[in-house]
């Protein structure tokens, strides 16, 4: 794909230009790919987000009703009327902000509560929030990291991690993904140059394959080497594991995780990030993350959705199993697709063959009403484009029919036109 990628291009093209030229330049380039209808980001979207979703569709002039299988709205709590009710009550009581950071005036007894709760979730002592995901992540290395220790990092791990270790000019290793020898040759070394402090960072389930990181073989590796583990479980929490814990719930290793990381974007369909560890480490978090130090707490009724999600959690467990159940079955239809990895959550990504043109692919999708993300350069390599699925426990047998079918379509058109 890589003399179809306009963005590949312009970076080369634009590397020496003035910002002046290169935004310009890039405007130009944005334009071009509207008027000759090879874009589907930034649709407008004119409704709430659950299995369906309204787009304002500029070329008809009117709304269109489109199958939603871009959001990480797992779950389905985007437009729960339980939700809306809870935001309702506390929007009265607490109003729309606190006006600060949680250190100084943003910490409400709902803040409170939803810590207690999530360290009873993650089975930990004590629960830090930020704003979001990605800061947690960037608030957690801007906290712990020092000259002496490393950050070791599967190489398929979030872009949040990988910024935060950069701001903060920290030690970065990374291993090959999932890839245990590769983890054990990186702990070798380290152990041979007698560092002091090392942590292990891996994801529950990986963003962009839906495959599951190899936790308890990844455990044995850090106990054996004496590493700390982070586990960021933003896609596995409230989907994996019998009471909705999320990775570690799932394969029984809580304990073992010393630091739980997790994000309200996904299965929440809000934002927001947490951190679970214990209680000395989060109180010394708390107060040396410039994240969280410098930056305004999380409205009430973030908050408070986020409480009612967690009532959702455990009070309809079926949405857990329904999630799991279309996964598996969306799996079984996209037989003749080849994925990227075995999905074991929400995701499934769909590997784009070079030959098709994933950007008009996907603007063929939008015109059968299927909402889907393509995933192109930069945020995979060039060779590895993709179609990513969210599944969702809203999402009916037949809707994921009408998807596969969809994509059959787009694969069968792109052979006539290859
Ligand atoms: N970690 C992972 C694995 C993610 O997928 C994401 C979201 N894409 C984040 C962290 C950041 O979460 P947020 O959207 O809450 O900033």
């Amino acid at each position: 794909p890589e003399e179809k990628n306009d963005l590949y291009h312009f970076e080369k093209a634009n590397r020496n230009n003035s910002l002046k030229d290169k935004s310009f330049n890039f405007n130009v380039m944005l334009n071009s790919l509207e008027a000759n209808k090879q874009f589907t980001y930034r649709r407008i979207i004119v409704s709430a987000t659950g299995r369906t979703v309204l787009v304002f569709d500029k070329e008809l002039n009117k709304e269109r009703k489109m199958l939603m299988f871009a959001s990480n709205n797992y779950l389905g709590f985007a437009n729960h009327p339980y939700i809306q009710e809870k935001i309702g009550i506390v929007l009265k009581k607490y109003g729309t902000g606190v006006g600060g950071p949680p250190l100084l005036n943003g910490y409400t007894s709902l803040m409170k509560e939803l810590e207690e709760r999530l360290s009873t979730l993650k089975k930990k002592e004590g629960t830090l929030i930020f704003p979001s995901g990605y800061m947690a992540n960037l608030g957690l290395v801007s906290a712990i990291s020092t000259k002496q220790n490393n950050f070791v990092l599967d190489k398929y791990s979030h872009a949040s991690l990988y910024d935060g270790i950069k701001l903060n000019n920290a030690n970065l290793i990374t291993f090959k993904h999932n890839n245990l020898e590769s983890l054990q040759d990186v702990l070798i070394k380290l152990e041979s140059k007698n560092y002091k402090e090392t942590f292990v960072c891996v994801e529950g389930v990986y963003s962009m394959d839906g495959d599951l990181a190899e936790l308890p073989q990844i455990v044995n590796k850090c106990k054996k080497y004496g590493a700390a583990l982070i586990l960021d479980d933003a896609h596995g929490t409230g989907i994996l594991g019998e009471n909705g814990g999320g990775t570690a719930e799932y394969f029984k290793l809580e304990k073992e995780i010393d630091i739980s990381m997790g994000t309200f974007s996904k299965v929440f369909a809000l934002t927001g990030g947490f951190l679970s560890a214990n209680r000395d480490l989060i109180d010394y978090i708390r107060y040396y993350s410039r994240p969280y130090v410098f930056s305004a707490a999380l409205p009430p009724i973030t908050i408070a959705s986020v409480l009612a999600g967690l009532d959702l959690i455990e009070n309809e467990p079926w949405r857990r199993k329904k999630v799991l159940e279309n996964t598996r079955y969306t799996i079984e239809k996209l037989q003749k697709f080849e994925l990227t990895a075995e999905p074991k959550a929400a995701i499934i990504s769909v590997r784009v063959p070079e030959w098709i043109n994933i950007r008009k692919a996907n603007v063929q999708l939008d015109k059968m009403g299927v909402f889907l993300n393509a995933i192109e350069f930069p945020a995979v390599s060039q060779n590895d484009q993709r179609f990513r699925i969210s599944i969702s426990a809203e999402h009916t047998l037949q809707d994921i029919d009408k998807l596969v079918s969809c994509l059959e379509k787009v694969w069968q058109d792109s052979v006539k036109t290859s």
